[in-house]
């Protein structure tokens, strides 16, 4: 395959990867589909912006944050059925019920580090361990710039968190098994080893309970964002929202078969963050995986930090054994 040159790289010259939007296929039918999936996402976000925006505060909480969280999930379960991006990414049995187990672990791990940072002493400590009054210009802005500037700047450090995944072979260990995910849908980012989902648990559940309402609302855009970027629904998102932010078409060049495809698209929620560092690839891949799309299974996902991490470090430091040198 020769693949496309974007900037100063070769892409899909491993595996396919459709390059630039105009290649990229829209959703057909009538008048009103379409306009459905055109006006969904930036919709979703309004919607969800001006609740979190206006919400009394008795309802402006975390708990309630959850509940949106699984009512969006069940919403998207019916727009991958109404919409498929990809037939062969459909849902299976075997699919689904992996995918739960994998959801219930994220869950479990949430409440878990909820309940350790979540406590009082702990909210305390981290609250005394600052001077607010630093931040106190940050509070005086407006709620929303304040909102945006929590999501942006949550992003930045995530984009590098990932970069560095995907470029230092320890933390590598910890994100290779969601990698090997050979299908995108709703479920698939709780799909991974619970050491990376540990670490993502503790930014979600530890500080959520005394977030302020504009943590709460950048959650909210991170939640109308993000989900899309593990979801098998096609949408025709306006130009000026895949300018801005990460999509599903996004994040399958980011987990396809091609490995300079790959090393793409790192942001969560501001593709732009890619764009800004020249790691932004505008396209859509289907054929998704590791190893030619490999399935990992359960228990391989559990343990591969570990058992991979072991047979490298022996790789790499073990005892070598005498190469015999040929006589000149
Ligand atoms: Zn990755
Ligand atoms: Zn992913």
């Amino acid at each position: 395959m020769d693949g496309v040159r974007v900037g100063n790289r070769i892409i899909g010259a491993d595996s396919p990867v459709t390059v630039g939007w105009e290649n990229i296929p829209k959703v057909e039918g009538g008048p009103f589909k379409r306009a459905f999936f055109t006006w969904f996402q930036p919709t979703m976000l309004l919607a969800l912006v001006a609740f979190w925006y206006y919400a009394p505060n008795d309802i402006a909480k975390a708990s309630t944050a959850i509940w949106i969280g699984i009512g969006v999930k069940l919403f998207m379960m019916a727009l991958e059925v109404m919409s498929p991006r990809h037939t062969s990414w459909n849902i299976t049995w075997k699919e689904l019920v992996t995918d739960l187990f994998y959801v219930g672990i994220s869950y479990t791990l949430v409440r878990l580090a909820g309940k350790y940072f979540g406590d009082d002493a702990m909210i305390e400590l981290i609250r005394n361990a600052f001077d607010w009054s630093t931040f106190a210009w940050f509070v005086a802005l407006p709620l929303l710039l304040q909102a945006f500037l929590i999501s942006f700047i949550f992003d930045f450090g995530q984009y590098w968190m990932h970069r560095g995944m995907h470029n230092w072979h320890p933390l590598w260990l910890t994100h290779a098994p969601h990698h090997y995910i050979t299908q995108l849908n709703v479920h698939k980012g709780a799909v991974g080893n619970p050491v990376e989902l540990f670490l993502i648990g503790l930014g979600i559940g530890g500080f959520f309970d005394f977030l302020p309402r504009a943590a709460l609302l950048a959650g909210s855009l991170g939640l109308a964002v993000g989900i899309y970027q593990h979801i098998n629904v096609r949408f025709n998102s306006p130009s000026w929202w895949r300018f801005l932010f990460n999509t599903t078409e996004h994040h399958s060049v980011h987990h396809s078969q091609d490995y300079e495809g790959s090393r793409s698209n790192y942001s969560g929620t501001w593709i732009i963050i890619d764009r800004m560092f020249g790691t932004c690839v505008d396209g859509e891949a289907e054929l998704l995986g590791m190893e030619g799309g490999r399935r990992m299974s359960v228990g391989e996902t559990m343990v591969y930090p570990f058992t991979e991490g072991w047979r490298s470090f022996k790789e790499r430091f073990g005892r070598r054994e005498p190469v015999a040198v040929p006589a000149e």
